[in-house]
């Protein structure tokens, strides 16, 4: 489990679209090691991948895109959209 390995999975995916497939698994959990599962906000526990340009506005999967943060940051990154994951 590698940047690169995520990134070449993160090609075939299609940006702006929600992808709960395998590849987006792998892609998710190499975000979550890659930040210790610590959110990157708060410095808390976290494990939720989140689109620091959203998927409903057309961003990527690509790594650099993804951060770990901790439910409560994620919430107040989605104001208008409580129940929306990563
Ligand atoms: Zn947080
Ligand atoms: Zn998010």
């Amino acid at each position: 489990m590698n940047a690169l390995t995520a990134n070449l999975l993160a090609i075939t995916m299609r940006p702006g679209r929600r992808y709960d497939g395998w590849r987006w698994r792998y892609v998710a959990r190499y975000v979550r090691r890659r930040d210790d599962m610590t959110c990157r906000n708060c410095d808390e526990h976290g494990h939720i991948v989140h689109h620091v340009r959203h998927v409903s506005e057309g961003g990527s999967h690509f790594t650099p895109n993804l951060r770990t943060v901790c439910r409560r940051c994620h919430a107040a990154f989605h104001p208008n959209n409580p129940w929306l994951r990563a």
